[in-house]
């Protein structure tokens, strides 16, 4: 006699959920994905601008050659779906670029970063706009999403609560978009890492990273002035955008701009275990604040693992 196989809720349709997701409905389990916001991709999610999307959360992803999220990327260059961005990045301090850097190849997607995260969510059961409040006991769970989101949700006496993250060990990031009449910056610049400056850490060319050559700028603000305006995120855009011009010299004004507030964006120092799994309770916890280091890459690893040894029955 075969087991019953129990549903099980995944919590979270960010990438690490639909990785956790897609492993166990491999292995043949039955599987849910719900999540609160209004689509699948959660920090690769973004806004359309000028009836375009632009990426808010994660700027760019990479992926180590042999490593099964390679596998996974290898099959959305194929589709068409991601594309390889660029190696290459300014270097900059607050008055301007003064050197590039060349890293591993960083991947962006034309339709933006959410679509890969809704391709992992093709042939799957997902409810969106779904507030999800309280793990049940007897309803096997897995949480992926940032620890102090799954501390909410995580029964006080659960022994899994002390090794979650209050919160208090993730920065936050405001992501400002600023979309220009024309292009004003260097064709090269592809993005920028700024150093020392107070304000900001990050310019991204959104229309070079997407390869439509849009006019539209990407600044994530540094997690300290994230910090001091996450009451009232709109007042950090004089701040970042000022520190962007200074930087990249700019003397027109963007004619559009957004901004969002990230409040857990990415956490300092991961844990090093790749997730959490109470076997016992049959309770998980996943993503990018396990496995060492945060990233897309990291996320989808730790999803993917949990969702290859969460129990069935
Ligand atoms: C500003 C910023 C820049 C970044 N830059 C990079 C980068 O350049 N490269 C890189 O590799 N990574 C980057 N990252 C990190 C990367 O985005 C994350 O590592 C990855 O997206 C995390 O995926 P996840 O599935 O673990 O979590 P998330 O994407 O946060 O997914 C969690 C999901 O859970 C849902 N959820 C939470 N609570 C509930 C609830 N109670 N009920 C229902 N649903 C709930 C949320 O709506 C969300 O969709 C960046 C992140 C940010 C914010």
């Amino acid at each position: 006699m075969s087991a019953v196989h129990q549903s099980i809720t995944v919590v979270g349709a960010g990438i690490s959920g639909l990785a956790a997701a897609r492993a166990i409905a491999a292995r043949g389990g039955s599987v849910t994905v719900v999540d609160r916001g209004r689509a699948p991709g959660g920090r690769m999610s973004g806004r359309r601008l000028a009836g375009r999307p632009v990426d808010l959360g994660a700027s760019y992803f990479t992926a180590e050659f042999g490593t099964p999220f390679r596998a996974v990327v290898d099959d959305w260059l194929t589709r068409g779906l991601a594309r390889e961005w660029t190696d290459t990045f300014a270097v900059a301090t607050p008055d301007g670029i003064v050197d590039s850097t060349t890293g591993p190849m960083r991947h962006g997607a034309a339709a933006g970063l959410r679509s890969l995260v809704v391709d992992l969510a093709r042939d799957l059961e997902v409810r969106q706009k779904v507030a999800f409040e309280r793990v049940d006991p007897e309803v096997p769970t897995v949480l992926a999403m940032p620890d102090p989101q799954a501390r909410r949700l995580v029964d006080e006496s659960s022994p899994s609560l002390d090794r979650l993250d209050d919160g208090s060990g993730w920065d936050p990031t405001i992501a400002i978009a600023l979309r220009f009449e024309e292009r004003a910056w260097p064709a090269d610049l592809h993005g920028a890492f700024v150093n020392d400056s107070p304000d900001i850490g990050f310019i991204a060319d959104d229309g070079d990273r997407r390869g439509d050559a849009a006019p539209v700028l990407v600044v994530h603000s540094s997690p300290e002035t994230a910090r001091a305006h996450l009451d009232d995120p709109s007042a950090a855009l004089p701040l970042v955008w000022e520190a962007t011009r200074r930087v990249l010299g700019l003397s027109v004004e963007p004619i559009e701009t957004h901004v969002h507030r990230w409040t857990f964006a990415k956490p300092r120092d991961p844990h090093d275990d790749p997730y959490l799994l109470d076997a016992g309770l049959r309770l998980g916890v996943c993503g990018d604040g396990w496995g060492g280091r945060s990233s897309v890459g990291a996320a989808w690893a730790s999803g993917h693992s949990l969702g290859e040894a969460f129990p069935l029955s």
